[in-house]
């Protein structure tokens, strides 16, 4: 039996990394960002991460095929059976299109879609507000600051602010998800797969909600589930 494919949609800053990373661990599913696997093909030094470096310090989306080879390469290397959570892909209808003739190819389908959605201003101070231990461990200046400013509590090494985390690039990022990921909302819908789950509640909830989804289940009165 093939696994489960989860897509979380919405915007930059949302939350859609952090409960990717519950929803997956909680089950063993892979996780698959787009946004991490570009950072470490830059890292890495490679051609790929050398093309993607100047769309993503701009805020501006990675052309769709050097995506969509990224992601059918990626997913080549996933057993069919396990179930795989999208973060940050699909961007785009086009892409959205070449997941579902990928997923065909190989007997599965998208299963859920989770559009997580916040204010805009609690987004941009929840990006803007982001600072980043070479360690891994993510801060926020805002809502969860390090105990000494600009200082990995736990490896004491300085903290970095991405380049596309800048409040420049922040709000050109928002303008590309309404222009032209917004869009999917409408795809997914129709389609009878997307659930809309409030991504300004306390994170255990928002958990919740995402898992009830997932499992197809009814949400429970209370929770931050919309539609
Ligand atoms: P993220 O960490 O998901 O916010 O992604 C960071 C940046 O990587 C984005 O602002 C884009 O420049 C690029 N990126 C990530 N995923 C995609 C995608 N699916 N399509 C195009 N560009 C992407």
């Amino acid at each position: 039996m093939s696994g489960k494919v989860v897509v979380l949609l919405g915007p930059p800053g949302v939350g859609k990394g952090t409960q990717g990373v519950r929803l997956s661990r909680d089950r063993s599913w892979a996780h698959v960002s787009t946004g991490d696997l570009l950072r470490a093909a830059r890292k890495a030094g490679t051609e790929l991460g050398r093309r993607a470096r100047a769309y993503m310090d701009r805020g501006r989306l990675v052309p769709d095929d050097v995506i969509v080879g990224l992601v059918r390469e990626h997913l080549r290397t996933l057993p069919a059976e396990q179930g795989v959570v999208f973060d940050g892909f699909p961007r785009t209808v086009v892409q959205a299109e070449a997941l579902e003739a990928v997923l065909t190819d190989a007997g599965r389908q998208v299963d859920r879609v989770v559009l997580l959605d916040a204010d805009a201003e609690l987004l941009v101070k929840r990006i803007a507000g982001r600072r980043s231990s070479p360690n891994g461990r993510v801060y926020n200046v805002y809502f969860d600051p390090p105990k000494a400013e600009g200082v990995c509590d736990e490896t004491g090494e300085p903290l970095v602010h991405r380049p596309d985390d800048l409040p420049a690039t922040v709000r050109a990022r928002l303008d590309v998800y309404h222009e032209v990921t917004a869009p999917l909302v409408g795809f997914y819908e129709g389609r009878g797969v997307l659930t809309r789950v409030n991504g300004e509640g306390e994170m255990t909830e928002i958990q919740q909600a995402i898992a009830g989804a997932v499992g197809l289940s009814q949400a429970v009165a209370g929770s931050p589930v919309l539609a």
